[in-house]
């Protein structure tokens, strides 16, 4: 129910004063706080952890009930010859760099980027193009204080800041070794301290552990679900009957012993990741269901653009990218745009979406494609859903590492029906005339393509043919050993390995930057802040406010309240002993998006109020009739602008206790 109108009103965005309704409100919180907390690791109180389920139960209905996907549960705990195979015990790290005097692990791409983005800024400063703190914004203004005082801005000649920016635009691109060359020549040192730092190393991200009582098992936390999905993969294609393309899906936690967690819920150790693995044959990459998506436009930052030196979003339809070959096939074109219209229904809001292509390095090891959903925040742009072309690498190391086929059996509508020169061998004769080198003569003639096999069937025709072993030999061949023969084969089944399409979630990433893009306050009552979420992710979506915990009210609040769960609206009641309007205030800022007062008119006349969050416009009716609107307002059949439709507008003073 955001309303745009109410926002433009509304004070500038205050990631301090939001953080600490977050953390007052116990959406989350560090874990283990009373014992000192561990970067990287937090617990989500009840808001939180409703507004968590909440998404979660969208992304169900939107992606695997939405696409009949086969849903897993799959476990954590992973013997390390899985992440062997799968590349991760030699690839899934990250580059870090020490600070030379204290020892401080710096993760090397983010130092560059910190660094070269803090001269930028102080250079923009030094021109007088800084942007302004926002006059009320004291936070903002001690900040700049001291930052001033730290240090004086400084200019950069015109090469330079053009060379900061080519740099930061392709950092995902960088190598290790070339982030150690960019920290020497644009003498980038550890910000905290000014200390040189080392050179870049690489750290593997996974947590090791050992399984059973002597460790003899070692094993890893999970970084991804993905593995899970691939290790069944032949009883996902049996239970789909055999058929591709289909998806399997999963909701789990993950685990990455990130080098430096510092920005709250973006960046930590362990965190809830929903993700597809949609199966597809690797010679038919279209999808289905394209045709529903289409025309949905999106922003697209390919790698092209990215590689000279640009940060510049086209905004196009998603079957011209598929088109163009900007987005490689449908499929991938299809689960974007899905992605974006899961993203924008939960409220992430649209400008603030772009989709971002790798670039060649940056790709992990199993993708041949990628783009990530990027959402705008207070630290930038930040990846909250990868969505990779994994090709058919993972099922192809698993299935030759332990031989186990993981490939789909097709029955071909028309059998294909060939015609080859064949070679028949007399074995017996053969073994007599050439001993143990007839293996070899086997393996040569084997080898031999059309033209070759039609050469030495002319020459047998003659009544002898000569072929040369690659180490120089000569064998005389003669009829009596073999034949060549003109056959027809007839195949009806193919066999592949798919190739896997993978949208992959980060849940609290997508959590927090919907946080941000929801918090504003009203210019009347600036230290309150109101969370505009949807109805449909709101932790609680209807507070039940009486005028006053009088018992003449006990019996219309149960009513409502059960009428209310009957319609299976998820509903609180707040009977607290606070003006109405402070409990208003105090669920604004839980994000509730609708209120109902019970008032001395309510127990006389059946009546009761109905308020709307952002634009805390009440409107009134028979309590029936108000919960049916409320109740349709909560499913998103209807919005605001037809509940008013629906009921009269409430204009009488608010009642207060
Ligand atoms: P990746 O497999 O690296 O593409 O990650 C898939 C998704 O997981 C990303 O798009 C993020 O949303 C999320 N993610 C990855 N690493 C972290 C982390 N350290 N903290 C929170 N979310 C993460």
């Amino acid at each position: 129910m955001s309303n745009i109108t109410v926002k433009k009103t509304a004070h500038p965005f205050d990631k301090a004063r939001l953080e600490a309704l977050l953390n007052r409100r116990f959406f989350y919180a560090p874990a283990f706080e009373i014992y000192g907390g561990v970067a990287g690791l937090y617990d989500y109180g009840p808001p939180g952890s409703s507004l968590q389920s909440n998404i979660i139960a969208e992304w169900r209905k939107h992606f695997i009930v939405e696409e009949h996907m086969l849903e897993l549960d799959t476990t954590i705990m992973t013997p390390a010859p899985v992440f062997e195979t799968s590349g991760h015990v030699a690839r899934f790290a990250d580059w870090m760099v020490k600070d030379l005097k204290t020892g401080e692990v710096l993760r090397a791409d983010h130092l560059v980027k910190n660094v070269l983005s803090a001269r930028l800024a102080s250079d923009q400063e030094a021109r007088g193009l800084a942007a302004q703190p926002p006059k009320e914004d004291e936070k903002a203004k001690k900040k700049a204080k001291k930052d001033k005082a730290k240090a004086a801005p400084v200019q950069l000649p015109d090469a330079v800041v053009a060379e900061y920016q080519h740099v930061l635009a392709q950092l995902d691109n960088y190598s290790g070794p070339e982030l150690g060359q960019l920290c020497r020549k644009h003498k980038i040192t550890n910000p905290d301290t000014d200390n040189e730092v080392s050179e870049p190393q690489q750290f593997n991200l996974m947590f090791a552990s050992s399984i059973g009582p002597t460790g003899q098992h070692p094993g890893y936390l999970r970084p991804e679900t993905a593995q899970g999905h691939f290790l069944n993969f032949s009883r996902l294609l049996e239970f789909n009957n055999g058929r591709v393309p289909f998806a399997s899906a999963q909701i789990g936690r993950s685990f990455r012993n990130e080098i430096s967690p510092r920005a709250g819920l973006l960046r930590v150790r362990e965190f809830t990741m929903a993700e597809i693995e949609h199966y597809v044959d690797p010679e038919d990459k279209r999808h289905a269901r394209f045709g529903e998506v289409r025309d949905v436009e999106l922003d697209l930052l390919d790698r092209h653009v990215q590689e000279a030196g640009s940060t510049q979003v086209t905004r196009m339809r998603v079957g011209d990218a598929v088109a163009r070959g900007i987005i490689a096939n449908e499929t991938l074109g299809y689960f974007l745009a899905r992605i974006y219209m899961f993203l924008t229904k939960i409220g992430i809001n649209p400008a603030r979406l772009r989709f971002r292509q790798h670039m060649g390095n940056e790709m992990a090891h199993y993708a041949t494609d990628c783009w990530d959903a990027e959402i705008e925040n207070s630290t930038g742009w930040t990846e909250c859903v990868g969505c990779a072309d994994r090709a058919a690498y993972d099922l192809s190391v698993h299935s030759a590492k332990t031989g186990h086929p993981l490939i789909v059996r097709e029955a071909l509508k028309e059998p294909i029906v060939t015609e080859k020169e064949t070679a028949e061998f007399n074995k017996k004769t053969l073994g007599k005339t050439f001993g143990k080198d007839s293996a070899a003569i086997q393996t040569i003639i084997g080898e031999m393509d059309e033209t070759q096999l039609l050469k030495l069937k002319g020459e047998l025709a003659q009544g002898i043919a000569t072929i040369v072993a690659s180490d120089g030999r000569e064998f005389k061949l003669t009829p009596d050993l073999l034949t060549i023969e003109r056959k027809t084969f007839k195949q009806s089944i193919r066999e592949y390995t798919p190739n896997v399409i993978e949208p992959s979630f980060g849940l609290g990433r997508i959590l927090y930057t919907l946080l941000e893009h929801s918090f504003w306050s009203r210019e009347q009552d600036v230290e309150r802040g109101v969370l505009s979420l949807p109805a449909v992710v709101a932790p609680t979506k209807v507070l039940i406010v009486p005028l006053s915990a009088k018992e003449e009210f006990t019996p219309l609040v149960q009513e409502v309240s059960s009428k209310l769960r009957r319609a299976g609206v998820f509903s609180r009641v707040d009977d607290s002993n606070t003006s109405i309007g402070k409990r208003y205030a105090r669920n604004d800022e839980l994000g509730t998006p609708f209120g109902l007062t019970l008032d001395f008119a309510s127990v006389q006349n059946r009546t009761m109020t109905l308020r709307e969050r952002d634009t805390t416009g009440q409107l009134i009716g028979p309590i029936d009739d108000v919960i049916a609107v409320v109740t349709e307002l909560v499913q998103g059949t209807i919005g605001w602008p037809e509940a008013c439709e629906r009921l009269p507008a409430y204009d009488g003073v608010q009642a207060v206790d």
